[in-house]
């Protein structure tokens, strides 16, 4: 038996990654999830999310390459199958929030994926 992932229990991404709280799902398997936004800030925008509670990419280690090299990989493949227009008129937005400087409100890893045709209704912190 392989040992659980750990997880913070009051952590909602762990508990939608566990099941325990609702969301739209568009991918699932054994180290990963990926679900629509609740809130949207574009016409798609869904998260990928590590199973793992890992809070942000401030935590990163050498032990994560392989589950953010899976994330980069499988970013484009969702986002061109949720309907995303071809690169180059099309394309995407991908997004990690990093701490409260960096815009991040849930401190559980994830990467955003925005995409659908412009202008889009809300923009993306201040800045952007
Ligand atoms: P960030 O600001 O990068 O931490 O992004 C957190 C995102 O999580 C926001 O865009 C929220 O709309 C989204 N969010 C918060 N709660 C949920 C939930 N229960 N299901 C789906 N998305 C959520
Ligand atoms: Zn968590």
């Amino acid at each position: 038996m392989t040992a659980p992932l750990p997880r913070d229990p009051g952590c909602i991404f762990c508990k939608i990654a566990a099941g325990e709280l609702p969301a739209r799902k568009i991918h699932e398997d054994d180290e990963l999830i990926a679900f629509y936004d609740i809130a949207p800030k574009a016409p798609i925008h869904f998260m990928l999310v590590p199973k793992e509670h890992i809070p942000s990419t401030a935590q990163f280690g050498p032990r994560h390459a392989a589950l953010m090299g899976r994330i980069m990989l499988l970013a484009p493949k969702l986002a061109q199958e949720q309907g995303c227009a071809p690169y180059p008129e099309g394309g995407w937005r991908i997004i990690i929030n990093t701490g409260r400087h960096g815009g991040q409100e849930v401190p559980h890893l994830h990467v955003h994926v925005l995409g659908g045709p412009r202008p889009w209704k809300w923009g993306f912190g201040p800045e952007l």
